[in-house]
């Protein structure tokens, strides 16, 4: 329910995000957020996932082990997070 509720907030921000640009709005604040925020909360979302899993959840048979391991890279790569951060952090004045 809770990560139900988070995943529906990323989306309906996402959405906006897309919409925005393709009105041509210049939307680079907006993209590092959702870029830092999301890709936080697929982390925090495939961990809870695997604990359902319980020990099986480690287990290479069990594609959430995979998805576990995979899922992290999304905050690395294309900018990392803390990138989006400083990012944001610039368009905002600070
Ligand atoms: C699976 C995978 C696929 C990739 N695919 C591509 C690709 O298709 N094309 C491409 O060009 N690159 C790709 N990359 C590279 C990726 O973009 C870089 O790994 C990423 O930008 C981080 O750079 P780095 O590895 O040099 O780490 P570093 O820049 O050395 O960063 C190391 C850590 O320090 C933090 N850090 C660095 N600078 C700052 C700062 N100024 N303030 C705060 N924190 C900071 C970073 O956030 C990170 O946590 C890929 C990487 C991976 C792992």
């Amino acid at each position: 329910m809770e990560l139900e509720t988070e995943v529906e907030i990323g989306k309906a921000f996402l959405d906006q995000v897309i919409y925005r640009h393709m009105n041509g709005e210049d939307v680079v604040k907006e993209v590092s957020m959702a870029k830092w925020w999301l890709t936080d909360l697929t982390k925090k979302a495939v961990a809870e996932c695997m604990k359902l899993f319980g020990g099986y959840g480690y287990m290479e048979e069990y594609e959430i082990a995979r998805r576990f391991r995979d899922i992290p890279v999304s905050t690395i790569y294309a900018g990392s997070n803390e990138i989006m951060k400083t990012i944001i952090s610039k368009k905002i004045g600070l």
